[in-house]
């Protein structure tokens, strides 16, 4: 078992160091958050005052911040200059692919091994340890981190070359937020044309029109599995992360010349309803606000 430091312990950071403690590895924790290390010190972490302190002797380092800017912070504040040359540097963190790549860069000028690993899967999967973790970096620095993530997921796969992780995450973020606009429009016109939503759900679900929006996550109530809309679009994953998501899917297509205009679309539409005040509801009640401006016309 290793000592680790933790750095972030936010809503999937604090799931995630308690995973940790309970497959046997000593956490050293560090958050800004008095609370987050409240939380930690009552999952069997070791909270500490700085990052520094977290850093320093340990064999692995995670991080789970909120974006970009922090982590190129932490990372060239407190991390790089601090952490032994043997040690495994893993940011979970959502970020964009150009920083990732810059960080992972600057850690391997300093003698490091870094991956990226965003996860996919909410709060429920980092507390259950059940998140899927997409990993960027070499196939030396993959399996040392494999050891370490094995305890906080059920699945960790290589996706390729430092920022690949990233680029995996946001690419299927971008489908996902396209499909589940056009999962939501689709069934406001179904209503709209007088369908039985229950029997279209039946006949699309097993159609040429599936996809994981519908069969896995439909966003009509009482239509298909339980999911966020049988619970008035509570919990699940919040329409502001969505649009994080999307914003970053929308610069790395800029930087790269790529023509993805359903993942723009779905980024304005998803700005439209984080304005009217649906950031914190389910990523999947963007339905309402589509059905309200099909009432509107
Ligand atoms: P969060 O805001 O709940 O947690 C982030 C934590 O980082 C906070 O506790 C904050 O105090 C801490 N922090 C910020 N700057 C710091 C610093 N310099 N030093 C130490 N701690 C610092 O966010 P979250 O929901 O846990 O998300 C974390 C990351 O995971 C984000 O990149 C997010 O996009 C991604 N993600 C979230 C979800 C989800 O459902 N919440 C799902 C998948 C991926």
């Amino acid at each position: 078992m290793a000592k680790v430091a933790f750095i972030g312990l936010g809503n999937m950071g604090g799931g995630m160091a308690a995973n940790l403690v309970k497959a046997g590895h000593e956490v050293m924790a560090f958050d800004l958050s008095e609370d987050a290390l409240a939380r930690a010190r009552d999952n069997g972490c070791t909270t500490v005052d700085d990052a520094v302190a977290a850093v320093t002797g340990a064999e692995a380092i995670v991080t789970m911040l909120p974006a970009g800017k922090h982590v190129a912070a932490v990372y060239a504040e407190s991390v790089i200059p601090n952490a032994d040359k043997s040690a495994i540097l893993i940011d979970c963190s959502t970020i964009d692919v150009a920083t990732a790549r810059d960080v992972a860069a600057k850690a391997a000028d300093a003698g490091l091994t870094m991956v990226d690993a965003p996860v996919s899967g909410g709060i429920a999967a980092a507390d259950g340890g059940t998140l899927t973790f997409m990993v960027g970096g070499t196939e030396d620095g993959f399996k040392r981190a494999e050891v370490i993530l094995d305890a906080m997921g059920k699945a960790v796969i290589h996706a390729g070359d430092a920022g690949a992780g990233q680029a995996a995450k946001i690419c299927n973020n971008m489908l996902l937020g396209a499909t589940m606009v056009a999962t939501c429009e689709t069934f406001a016109l179904a209503k709209a044309l007088g369908l039985d939503l229950q029997k279209f759900y039946d006949i699309s679900s097993q159609a040429s029109g599936q996809s994981w929006s519908m069969t896995s996550y439909c966003p009509v109530p009482g239509v298909g599995p339980e999911t966020p809309a049988d619970r008035d679009y509570q919990g699940g994953f919040a329409s502001a992360l969505m649009l994080k998501d999307l914003k970053l899917a929308m610069e790395a297509a800029r930087n790269n010349d790529a023509y993805t205009p359903m993942g723009g679309e779905a980024e304005e539409l998803y700005q439209r309803f984080v304005d009217l005040g649906g950031g914190g509801v389910d990523f999947s009640g963007i339905i309402q606000m589509i059905e309200d401006s099909w009432e509107a016309k």
